[in-house]
């Protein structure tokens, strides 16, 4: 079904730092079939292709810049096949995260990957942006839990690599290149997903630090002390306080970091290991909590709405991803403090620790085109700090449209050539999602 394009298909979290795309219909596919039909007929009428998941994404990969045909694969919900007993799931990609893993827990199974946003985001668009979340720290992101996928390339045929099976390395693998490609190679139809027996208890630790430093010395004593936690999450002093109101449960008056661990496995292995995050988290800390019972659903839930009470502020936000070591974490988390001075802008930020994972992020008013224009000036310099320390641009949300061209910081000419020499391969008229992902600036 193709219809004209409405504006809630012209934006996704971007929106919130002023952009909005323009297209000139909406396809609404409900089979693969029909995919490969209206990417056969965008090819051969030179139409540009924006595939679109839930709309969640934090880079503008979902805008449709300039035109064209954004192809929404939210009818595609079948779940293919879920069979409990051998651990695995094969399902259409627009079924909605929040779904995978419900169907995956009612039969006592775990599909770790739980980027934010689960009830909107979808399993094609989790696997398109190769989504992270807190669990990534000790379970991988999303492309660690698929084995197969059935995608259409252009100029119209269906693909398939992998399927339900545990290993493969007859090929190169086409499987990971898809993995993350933003919906610039291919569009993914289908996904054969594997699970895990559901830990038995996930028991949470939070524990607060007067400073980055002191925080940043817990979570290396974390891993120093060989404790495997599920999650390592942290929040600086700024987020505690655009975030804190709600937090359920007392801060302490002078905290100004926050680690939040939790110790899952069998009840014994799960309180155990709690007690020993507690016990090394509590060194040097203002004070440790261990949520029971409902409680611990009102901190996760607490920490899932930490994104939009940030972004709520001031109504908009500019807000990247950046990865860096571990033991460069504190140096980013002041950094990203003292770049948003020097560009007169609040700054925050807070994520997935373990990974040396940043959501990096800078105030802003939507309406005001000035800030704006600084916020996006003070990311350039946080890309460049990213690489200055040996991370990376994006930890998990791509490069999309906000982060292209960034790519070029940290690999070499000849990886950034091979990077659009694949793009080529695939996508020779360079019509699926024309302007995202693009490695280097011409
Ligand atoms: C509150 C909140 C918290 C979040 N927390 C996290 C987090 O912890 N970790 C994390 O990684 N992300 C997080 N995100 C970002 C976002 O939810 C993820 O990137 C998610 O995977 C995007 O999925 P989506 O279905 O919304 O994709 P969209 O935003 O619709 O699309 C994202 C990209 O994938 C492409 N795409 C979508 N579907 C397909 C398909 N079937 N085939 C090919 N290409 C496709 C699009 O073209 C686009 O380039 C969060 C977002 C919000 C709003």
């Amino acid at each position: 079904m193709l219809v004209p394009a409405p504006g809630a298909y012209l934006v996704d979290e971007t929106e919130r730092r002023g952009l909005t795309g323009r297209a000139d219909a909406v396809a609404l596919p409900e089979s693969t079939a029909e995919v490969a039909t209206t990417i056969a007929w965008c090819y051969e009428h030179d139409v540009a292709i924006v595939p679109r998941g839930g709309g969640t994404g934090f880079a503008g990969g979902a805008v449709p810049l300039d035109g064209g045909v954004v192809l929404s694969l939210e009818r595609l919900t079948r779940v293919r096949a879920f069979e409990p007993l051998l651990w695995r799931l094969h399902t259409d990609a627009g079924l909605r995260t929040a779904d995978v893993r419900r169907i995956a827990r009612e039969s006592g199974l775990l599909f770790p990957p739980d980027p934010g946003a689960g009830e909107q985001s979808q399993i094609g668009g989790n696997i398109a942006t190769n989504a992270g979340g807190p669990h990534a720290f000790k379970y991988g992101v999303t492309g660690a839990w698929v084995t197969g996928l059935e995608a259409v390339v252009p100029p119209g045929e269906v693909v398939t690599v992998g399927g339900p099976i545990r290993k493969d390395v007859a090929g190169y693998d086409l499987k990971s290149l898809l993995v993350g490609s933003e919906g610039t190679l291919g569009i993914i139809t289908a996904a054969w997903l594997r699970l895990l027996p559901a830990p038995e208890a996930a028991f949470p630790v939070a524990a607060f630090y007067a400073d980055t430093a002191a925080g940043c010395a817990a979570l290396e004593r974390v891993l120093g002390n060989g404790l495997n936690a599920a999650t390592l999450e942290f929040l600086d002093a700024a987020t505690l306080e655009l975030a804190g109101r709600a937090f359920p449960g007392d801060i302490p008056s002078k905290a100004g970091f926050l680690v939040l661990a939790e110790a899952d496995g069998s009840i014994d292995e799960a309180a155990s290991l709690r007690a020993e995050l507690a016990d090394v988290l509590g060194e040097d800390s203002l004070g440790v909590i261990s949520p029971e019972g409902s409680a611990v659903a009102d901190l996760w839930r607490w920490r899932d709405g930490v994104s939009i009470a940030v972004g709520t502020a001031r109504g908009g936000k500019v807000s990247e991803d950046i990865v860096v070591p571990l033991d460069r974490l504190g140096e980013a988390v002041e950094e990203t403090v003292a770049i948003g001075r020097r560009h007169g802008l609040v700054a925050c930020s807070w994520g997935h620790a373990g990974d040396g994972n940043l959501h990096s992020t800078f105030l802003v008013s939507p309406q005001d085109e000035e800030e704006l224009a600084r916020a996006e000036l003070a990311a350039e310099e946080l890309f460049a700090l990213a690489a200055r320390l040996g991370g990376s641009v994006s930890g998990e949300h791509g490069l999309g449209w906000v982060k292209r061209g960034q790519l070029d910081r940290q690999w070499s000419r000849r990886a950034l050539e091979l990077h659009n020499e694949i793009k080529r391969v695939f996508d020779p008229k360079g019509l699926l999602n024309p302007g995202k992902k693009v490695a280097y600036r011409t």
